[in-house]
């Protein structure tokens, strides 16, 4: 009995405590950086340490840090590639990744790695591209989720809650950074309606 009683010591003290992974998802101009940030200042004020991780390729906000439509910025470090997520959270116990559609699916396997280790980790994005199709890694992320918060904005056709995010510009690229000028909030019906 007592040799259990050590066996389980030694497996409570290797086994890390379980990570929680929140989604925050939705179309362009719902406010979803805003609420990361609000979490990180959370998560500093209980005196975690926070790291917050924007992916190269959203050249917007410009290196170094993450801004919301409302204007506000906090500093971010850059991630070049998915697989350099856990190596970058490696001093923190609280990972946030905005615009996490520019990582991809390949981003699914950090986050499960970030979980197994213990982390507390948010992941935001775009979660349907410009033709209303599911965006990676959103479905995969949203299955494995203790939480999924999709936000939404203001339709800018018909006032009412948008799901989509409508291109104004013509481009072919799954991968178009822009803002308001190439961009707008619609809803189901006038996102399928309207001509974009
Ligand atoms: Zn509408």
């Amino acid at each position: 009995m007592q040799h259990n009683a050590v066996q389980m010591d030694r497996v409570q003290q290797e086994t890390p405590k379980a990570g929680i992974l929140e989604v925050v998802c939705g179309p362009m101009f719902a406010g979803k950086t805003a609420f990361l940030m609000r979490h990180i200042v959370e998560q500093q004020q209980l005196g975690k340490v926070v790291c917050v991780l924007q992916p190269a390729h959203d050249t917007r906000s410009g290196n170094g840090s993450i801004r919301a439509h409302n204007g506000k910025k906090m500093p971010a470090q850059t991630v070049e590639a998915a697989e350099h997520v856990v190596a970058l959270a490696a001093n923190a116990s609280v990972v946030v990744i905005d615009e996490a559609h520019f990582l991809g699916g390949q981003l699914v396997e950090p986050c499960r790695e970030l979980l197994k280790r213990g982390y507390r980790v948010m992941v935001a994005g775009i979660d349907t591209d410009h033709l209303g199709d599911a965006f990676e890694p959103f479905p995969a992320l949203c299955s494995m989720a203790h939480a999924v918060h999709r936000l939404h904005g203001v339709c800018t056709q018909c006032g009412s809650p948008s799901t989509h995010t409508a291109r104004l510009v013509q481009s072919e690229d799954r991968f178009l950074v822009g803002g308001a000028e190439s961009y707008e909030p619609r809803c189901g019906s006038c996102f399928k309606r309207v001509p974009q």
